[in-house]
């Protein structure tokens, strides 16, 4: 049976508890917010599937496999603008709502907790738009992709890469079905359910009964070059920046990351799903025919790989602008985030949580205040960006700095 003694090795995809047999785990938060397998040893009959499916403790070796790589701009300026990039993804889950299927992503409950759902309609796609830096609770979703497999319904899940393994591992034959797809990105990391209860109770304190919505990745203002965490309210919403609001911050910061991202074993280029997306901040690097994409509107960078993704690939194409690109050069270009897990300040990271253990909420406030430094920084990104010197500035930031991650 599944005994977590090390958090770095779990990263929480929940295939465990859905393997088991006799109902004998529980997937349980710790007191960052993480949920962790937990078993009841009265009913385990001890037949090791827990194991056996476990991404970390029986991973997938990587497999060198044919690839193809584009570059997509959504034709609909709306799903453009609701997209975190440039909305492959809706493209891709439309593909499937056409034959009928069923798409799982990551979306909000009625409390804005982060949690995997599906949708068969294409209104319902929305809420899974726009990334959100949080991880979500899977709560019974393999099993459902599982349910719908089998009654030979079309099935797209999308989600992080250890998500995706898990599922792979979980389906067993199933994965190679025909009709599944599943779609991951390139990841970051995870924050903690905790940390991002703790900025909705700071947000809910202010606004209480006018918060529609959070978006993290938000192009209203000054698009997706400098897009912005945005609270949305029935009236005023706020939007801030990621030198200024406080949850992209404790994010880029890597202070509350899971354990299990701090070593994480699903970088890597040849992957178990169909399809990995991720940014493309500046198209002119993989292509001359870059001008065909406004470049502040988003971009995505898609990965295929196989033929379960080159089959469904023309329908997908077709809802987009896109231009193929080498897939040496679609990786080249983000070696860090694709390759390397984000790094961890042992210091920090303690301070942080003993912090947060006492008072969550004063810890953001701490953590992350506005001072004066952020604010100029903030309005300096804005001048650049007002004068049109933004994408110089940037580039001259990462050429000296290197790539700052979104
Ligand atoms: C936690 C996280 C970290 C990321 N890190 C990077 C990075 O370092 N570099 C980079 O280039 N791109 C990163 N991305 C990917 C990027 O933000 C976009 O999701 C990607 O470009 C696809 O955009 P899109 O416009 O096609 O789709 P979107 O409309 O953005 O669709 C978002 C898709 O992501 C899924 N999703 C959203 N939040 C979560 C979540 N918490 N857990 C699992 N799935 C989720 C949704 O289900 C949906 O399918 C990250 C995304 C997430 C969720
Ligand atoms: S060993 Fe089998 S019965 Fe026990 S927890 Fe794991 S899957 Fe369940
Ligand atoms: S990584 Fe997934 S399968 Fe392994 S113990 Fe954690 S939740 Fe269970
Ligand atoms: S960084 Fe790795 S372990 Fe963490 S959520 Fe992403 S894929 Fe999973």
């Amino acid at each position: 049976m599944i005994t977590i003694t090390d958090k770095e090795k779990c990263c929480g995809c929940s295939a465990c508890m859905s393997i088991c047999p006799v109902n004998a785990i529980t997937m349980t938060p710790d007191s960052q917010g993480f949920l962790y397998p937990a078993v009841n040893s009265q009913t385990c009959i001890n037949c090791g599937k827990c194991e056996a499916v476990c991404p970390i403790l029986s991973p997938t070796p990587e497999r060198e496999h044919e690839q193809e790589a584009y570059l997509l701009q959504h034709k609909d300026s709306e799903i453009l603008r609701d997209s975190t990039s440039g909305g492959a993804f809706t493209a891709i889950a439309k593909s499937i709502l056409d034959k009928g299927g069923v798409v799982f992503g990551a979306g909000y409950d009625e409390g804005f907790r982060v949690i995997h759902k599906y949708a068969e309609d294409y209104e319902s796609l929305h809420a899974f738009r726009n990334s959100k830096y949080v991880q979500s609770d899977k709560r019974e979703c393999f099993s459902e992709v599982k349910g719908f497999l089998e009654e030979g319904r079309y099935v797209l899940f999308s989600g992080t890469p250890c998500e995706a393994e898990g599922l792979v591992n979980f389906l067993g034959e199933l994965s190679g079905a025909e009709h599944l797809l599943i779609s991951d990105i390139v990841c970051h990391a995870t924050p903690s359910p905790a940390v991002w209860q703790a900025y909705i109770n700071l947000q809910m304190k202010k606004n209480e009964h006018s918060i529609l919505d959070f978006r993290f990745r938000d192009k209203a203002k000054f698009g997706y070059l400098y897009s912005q965490f945005a609270v949305v309210r029935d009236k005023n919403s706020l939007y801030e920046g990621i030198e200024t609001n406080m949850f992209l911050r404790a994010f880029f910061s890597n202070v509350c990351d899971r354990p299990s991202c701090y070593s994480c074993k699903f970088r890597k280029r040849y992957r178990v799903c169909d399809f990995t997306l991720w940014d493309c901040w500046d198209a002119s690097q993989f292509t001359h025919d870059s001008r065909k994409f406004d470049p502040n509107a988003g971009i995505t960078r898609m990965l295929v790989h196989s033929e379960r993704g080159r089959k469904i690939l023309p329908d997908v194409l077709t809802q987009c602008t896109y231009t193929r690109i080498s897939p040496d050069d679609a990786v080249k270009y983000s070696s860090r985030e694709m390759f390397c897990p984000v790094p961890k300040d042992e210091e920090r990271y303690r301070k942080f949580w003993e912090s947060f253990s006492d008072d969550p909420e004063g810890t953001l406030r701490r953590f992350f205040p506005k001072t004066a430094k952020t604010r100029i920084e903030a309005l300096l990104r804005r001048i650049a960006f007002r004068t049109g010197m933004y994408s110089f500035v940037r580039g001259m930031y990462k050429k000296f700095f290197g790539e700052r991650k979104r």
